[in-house]
């Protein structure tokens, strides 16, 4: 009798597990919102060291083979000791973000499996400016201004914002030293005829740890943080992002500026970063919660109860039992991300945080890029 219950008690807990250890490493959800946009898989496991894929039109993504990547160590020998190069005051970018306020429906906060990014849908005036040649051609690249003389005849053409999103760690790290949060505000520009395709400025901003108090323009944020994958919040009506608050005070404004790449696939080159030197602070419990969100969970959906203790014969029928059963459960994720759009049931499901995530890419290497430093008026 004893050797016939034994292979069954095993192949129902087998099953069991199998259903309990549905954990999705960060960025491998079956939900995850970047899985459908087609393209290679990637992920943050490997810290950028594994990107060697193709984007949805099936080009490579020039990852491991560029040499203008983000991000980067900035150096302190001729950069940070302000022995190197500036960026003239007649030239520097001027940022202007007005406050962001939500409607109720305008202000999304996602958890894409890679960050978590904030989009809007209604126009916003927020803007940078950056400064370019007067006599702008379709050659004319929107990194122009880390060349440019001091005397050089200059315009400005306007860097309009479309998203943010966050790191943890820090990816820019300030002669060796990271830091625990950084965010990436995204920018297209237009107005130069050379970008007609698209050309894009990143400003960063680097975060370290307060003695305890809460950073109040993150609150928004943070108080709708979606935790699940492929999750999307709205900010509640009159619920206001007050960026401009994280931009350095004039007197604090000094920027290191180069030529780099986005920091995730496909990592296209051409962009025109800013990283401000002057940190801004996060209390330990913010820091902790972004952690959690993009960490790794252990989800169950609620209501489904376990079938999989229904007794079977062999082994191999478990398996196939086992099989079908985290397929029905990855189908419900699926289910839940298409009907995201108009109604939200993360109350279905119960996720438990049994990792803290981090989603930074490692520093690339310069190849003598121009790296300089723009000190405040
Ligand atoms: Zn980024």
């Amino acid at each position: 009798m004893a050797q016939t219950i034994l292979p069954l008690l095993l192949g129902a807990l087998l099953a069991i597990s199998s259903v309990s250890a549905c954990i999705y490493k960060y960025g491998t959800s079956p939900d995850s919102l970047a899985a459908p946009h087609g393209g290679s898989h990637w992920d943050h496991g490997r810290n950028g060291e594994d990107w060697d894929g193709v984007d949805a039109a099936g080009k490579p993504w020039i990852c491991m083979s560029g040499k203008r990547q983000s991000p980067i160590n900035v150096p302190f020998s001729n950069v940070l000791d302000n022995t190197g190069s500036h960026v003239p005051s007649s030239l520097q970018t001027k940022w202007s973000y007005p406050v962001l306020v939500s409607n109720g429906s305008n202000i999304q906060v996602i958890n894409n499996g890679h960050t978590i990014q904030v989009e809007w849908t209604s126009p916003w005036t927020g803007n940078a400016k950056i400064a370019v040649p007067a006599n702008a051609t379709d050659n004319t690249t929107v990194t122009s201004v880390l060349h440019m003389k001091p005397d050089a005849r200059a315009t400005y053409v306007t860097a309009t914002p479309y998203q943010f999103h966050f790191h943890a760690t820090s990816e820019h790290l300030l002669a060796g030293r990271y830091f625990p949060l950084e965010l990436h505000i995204v920018h297209k520009v237009t107005g130069l005829p050379g970008c007609a395709k698209g050309c894009y400025t990143v400003t960063g901003i680097l975060f370290e740890l307060s003695d305890g108090a809460d950073n109040s323009v993150l609150n928004s944020i943070w108080y709708n943080m979606p935790t699940r994958e492929g999750e999307i919040k709205h900010l509640p009506k009159g619920a206001q992002i007050e960026l401009g608050r994280l931009i350095p005070k004039t007197s604090e404004r000094d920027y290191v500026t180069y030529e780099g790449s986005l920091t995730t696939p496909p990592c296209s080159e051409g962009l025109l970063w800013h990283v401000f030197t002057q940190p801004q602070k996060i209390s330990r419990a913010q820091w902790s919660q972004y952690r959690a969100a993009v960490g790794l969970k252990d989800c169950t959906l609620k209501n489904a109860t376990t079938t999989t203790t229904e007794t079977t014969n062999t082994t191999e029928t478990t398996n196939t039992t086992s099989s079908e059963h985290v397929h029905r459960h990855h189908r419900l994720h699926r289910h839940l991300l298409s009907e995201e759009a108009t109604t939200s049931h993360p109350e279905d499901y119960t996720c438990e945080i049994v990792q803290y995530g981090s989603n930074f890419r490692v520093s690339q290497l310069t190849y003598g890029r121009t790296i300089k430093v723009a000190r405040a008026i």
